[in-house]
């Protein structure tokens, strides 16, 4: 109830801070709290292979370039990681790419350079692409968190849910006609499913967004997971080459 309430705040504080107007006094507690968060929630059905992500972004109308978008992302204010990161990190890549992969969160080192995927990870991550004839200057690489989580910590649902209108603003404006979901805390975020990413990786589904887009995406396991657990890098393989024949077909 009080982590609730946390989240009702924060939401608010957020539609607040990116300009949204409506007069709170004319609306009822309880559906203040029912209309602010049915805007945040993806729908999502475990059985389907379809992700409906509903209208949260309708504060976002006016941004109608990646240019205007990354503006107000840094404008905002309404996340707290922001505080305590020296950078937000945006994306990297190539931004026409119809091959868009999204991560977890910025590390140490995106945190101080502002890019996503650096360090250990990135670097396997760079290798992973460039064994499917990608890399940065044919694919398009962003996060669903912009800011450095302190201590290099979990995102918190608060957190995912704060940057998902940005994370589906960016999608529609790229147009990718592959999305790769970049471990499991990116999936989760965008299915909105508890489901590890064990389960879930490897199978492509099929996300609508408000503006009617169709995406194609892919959950794939974490490069970071991938350097602790080696073993599992015969799966990633496997999604890899899915990726990859989609990308013959789509581009
Ligand atoms: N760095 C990122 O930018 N994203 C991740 O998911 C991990 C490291």
């Amino acid at each position: 109830m009080e982590g609730s309430k946390t989240l009702t705040k924060a939401l608010l504080k957020w539609y607040f801070d990116s300009g949204v107007e409506f007069n709170l006094s004319k609306i009822k507690k309880r559906e203040v709290k029912q209309n602010i968060l049915s805007n945040s929630v993806i729908e999502f059905s475990n059985e389907s292979d379809t992700v409906d992500l509903k209208k949260p972004n309708s504060f976002l109308e006016n941004c109608d370039s990646l240019e205007s978008l990354h503006q107000a992302v840094l404008n905002f204010s309404g996340c707290a990681l922001k505080r305590t990161a020296k950078n937000t990190v945006f994306s990297d890549g190539n931004p026409n790419s119809k091959i868009m992969l999204l991560g977890e969160s910025p590390g140490e080192e995106e945190d101080k350079e502002g890019v996503p995927f650096l360090g250990e990870a990135g670097l396997l991550l760079d290798k992973m692409l460039n064994a499917i004839g990608q890399n940065r200057k044919n694919t398009y690489l962003s996060n669903i968190i912009f800011w450095r989580p302190p201590g290099n910590r979990k995102p918190t649902e608060e957190e995912v849910s704060i940057c998902m209108p940005f994370v589906q603003k960016h999608i529609e404006l790229v147009k990718p006609k592959i999305l790769v979901l970049v471990g499991a805390i990116a999936a989760k975020a965008i299915y909105g499913i508890e489901t590890g990413i064990t389960q879930v990786r490897g199978n492509w589904k099929t996300i609508k967004l408000d503006s009617g887009l169709e995406v194609n995406s892919i959950a794939i396991f974490h490069p970071a997971f991938l350097l602790k657990q080696p073993a599992r890098k015969k799966e990633a393989w496997e999604d890899l080459k899915k990726i990859k024949i989609a990308i013959n077909k789509n581009t």
